[in-house]
């Protein structure tokens, strides 16, 4: 895909995510691989009416290669793409009942979203909670880091979503996903019964895929 191909997905896509307000305001960010570089939504912007120049080219490492200054949420954008080399966008989002989710469990989990449809479970699989850091704070960038190779999506207390995919439109339908099965639980109270392990199971062993235990 162009360049000017994947600004034009990262716009359209990013105002999709605030049409279906899974982020409000300057709330959340997205972005896209290109080649070695990402592009990624600036900071401060609105990402319902994001504009080309409102978005900013940088390196791997964050370095700007072009534009204006990159959302201070950066880090955990680039710490997925540097350890899932499939990962072809990375969306930030604000869903509200993730983030309600996220304040009624407890920390430590590895799979923290309990898996109520097969279609999360399919898309998401497990999701680990990672404890409340600041936005934007190094310690928040470096606790991505750490789980990025094991989870492709991880849930952030009192926060949000960071979720990596192939495409925007692959990684939009993990965060509808996602925030569906929260709205689920906290609907459900959590009493609701889940997938059971041996189900989980034959998804993953059908999907050809194994989890960190
Ligand atoms: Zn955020």
């Amino acid at each position: 895909m162009s360049t000017s191909k994947k600004i034009e997905e990262l716009i359209s896509y990013s105002r999709i995510l605030y049409d279906r307000k899974l982020l409000h305001a300057t709330g959340g960010n997205t972005s896209v691989r290109d080649g070695n570089d990402v592009w990624i939504s600036q900071t401060g912007a609105e990402l319902g009416s994001l504009t080309e120049e409102q978005v900013v080219r940088v390196d791997l490492h964050g370095t700007i290669v072009e534009g204006q200054a990159p959302s201070k949420e950066m880090g955990m954008h680039l710490a997925m793409y540097r350890a899932r080399p499939d990962a072809g966008a990375v969306i930030h989002a604000h869903p509200t009942h993730a983030i309600t989710l996220s304040t009624l469990i407890k920390e430590g989990s590895s799979d923290a979203i309990r898996p109520y449809t097969a279609a999360f479970y399919v898309r998401a699989g497990r999701v680990p909670l990672i404890p409340y850091h600041g936005s934007g704070a190094d310690s928040l960038h470096a606790a991505v880091e750490e789980l990025a190779a094991d989870y492709h999506a991880l849930l952030l207390r009192q926060h949000g979503l960071i979720v990596a995919g192939s495409s925007m439109a692959q990684t939009l339908g993990m965060v509808e996903e996602i925030e569906q099965c929260c709205q689920i639980s906290v609907a459900s109270g959590m009493k609701g019964e889940w997938l059971t392990e041996a189900q989980c199971r034959d998804i993953d062993q059908a999907l050809g895929r194994t989890w960190k235990t």
